[in-house]
Order: structure tokens, then sequence, then C-alpha cells
């Protein structure tokens, strides 16, 4: 008989808790992080997440009490769809968030999830540097999350036009963009971000969320800096709004 191999994808953890940023701060959300990523950010604030290799994971019992079961990673991607099913049908949540690390940096074996959780909506939070990866699961996802990098926030040197081609491809979904700033963002390529989205995905939301200090990064903007690039922002693109990372305040993962 032949042996149907079986789809493993390396995961960090599995839990239920309130969606802290952007479209749907306050939310209900199944998440789901997976391991590893593409790119460094000087602000990560999920060190334990970005390396794609197997190691010890956490999937949590009970929505929002953080009883974690300890388990091994990689999984079957069966095990981790019977996880958020749990998690699902214990609270309504509103969707289901695939987060990392970098999602994409898996996304043949991500594919291969979202497959087995069907009448969910899907939401995917990602760096929006991996075009083909994006390609792979659009058509599995309800919408998109991405960020646009600052090389003067977070020094990863993202080519702005790897992002317009993410852009342009989750647009087929709802997308929103998320813009992280820090005390030292450049206000020209901050504008050239946001006139990027202008142009091509008009009516899509943006987000500009002002850096929580941790790792490197020990300060935030000012709250002059912040309006002064609110003003500007507004005055390329009609929906930006100023969301700082909510969860944090709440205690939330
Ligand atoms: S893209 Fe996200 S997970 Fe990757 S280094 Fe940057 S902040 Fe961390």
């Amino acid at each position: 008989m032949t042996e149907i191999p079986v789809t493993e994808i390396l995961v960090t953890e599995v839990f239920s808790a309130i969606q802290g940023e952007g479209a749907h701060v306050g939310r209900r959300q199944v998440f789901v992080r997976l391991s590893g990523c593409n790119i460094r950010c000087s602000y990560c604030d999920q060190p334990e997440a970005l390396e794609l290799r197997a190691g010890p994971c956490r999937i949590e019992q009970t929505p929002g009490r953080r009883d974690w079961s300890n388990a091994s990673s990689p999984l079957p991607v069966e095990a981790v769809a019977r996880a958020v099913d749990r998690l699902w049908r214990a609270v309504p949540h509103h969707s289901v968030s695939v987060t990392g690390g970098e999602p994409l940096a898996q996304s043949g074996r991500l594919a291969d999830l979202l497959a087995l959780l069907p009448g969910k909506r899907i939401h995917l939070e990602t760096n929006a540097t991996l075009v083909a990866g994006l390609r792979r699961v659009i058509d599995l996802v309800d919408e998109v999350s991405m960020d646009i990098k600052l090389a003067s926030v977070d020094g990863a040197g993202v080519d702005p036009e790897t992002h317009r081609r993410f852009l342009e491809l989750a647009a087929t979904r709802d997308v929103a963009v998320k813009i992280v700033l820090g005390p030292g963002t450049s206000t020209e390529e901050l504008s050239a971000a946001v006139g990027m989205v202008e142009e091509t995905a008009p009516g899509s939301p943006v987000f500009l969320q002002p850096v929580t200090p941790f790792g490197s990064v020990s300060a935030a903007p000012t709250p002059e800096q912040v309006l002064e690039w609110h003003d500007r922002a507004l005055a390329l693109h009609p929906d930006v709004r100023v969301v700082p990372q909510t969860h944090k305040l709440i205690g939330q993962l």
C-alpha cells in the first residue's frame, strides 16, 4: 500500500486572544503563530518565532486560560487544525489569525493547513515580502493584514517594489496596511509608502502604529511626530488611522 505523506508545519503556538492591531482591534481570534521569518526587524517582539526549525511549541487547551499543552514542532497540519477547531468551538471567534514569524515562509504547508479550516474566516498577518508565497495561498485567505516596512525604522531593507507587487495581489482580497513608526521615521519614506497604497489599492485602510519599545528599540515617536506624520499621510490617502499595539496594554499575547 502506498503511504500518504503527512504534511507537517513548523509552529510556535496556537491560542485564543484579543486582536490588538489594525482593523480588527478588540475582536476575538484564534492565533496560529508559525515559525520562521525571512527578515529581521529591529523592533521584533517575537524572537522565539524567527527561526525556521524544529523545536518546542505550545497549544492552548481552553480559550484564554493559557493552559498550555507542550508539543514538538513540526506538527502534522491535521493536529494544528484540530487545535484551532477546539478553541474555535469553545468561544465565538471572529476569525483565525495566521501570524508568525512570517507565515508565508511555509506557504505550501500553510495552504495544506488552510484547506483543513473550511468555514472559518482566515486573516493573514504578513510582512508582505514573499509574493510567490502569497500567490500560493491567496484563494484560501479572506483578508490580508500586510506590513510596509520602512528602512528608517526597522532596518530590514525591504525593496518598496516588492511591497507594491505584494499589495497588488493582496488587494484581490480585503487588505489593510500597517506601517510601524519610530522616532527616526523618514517623512519622505512614509509619504512614498502611503502614496503607493493610494495608487495601488485606494480603498484600503492604512494603520500607522507607533513602535512599542522592545529589544534594541528604546523609544517611541513623540505625540507631535505622530500628529505631523498623520497629517502628511492624510493628505495622500483618505483612510489613515493611528492605532498602537493595544494588546500590550491589556496583557494579551
Ligand atoms: S517581519 Fe515580523 S516576525 Fe519578522 S522580524 Fe519583522 S517583526 Fe519580527
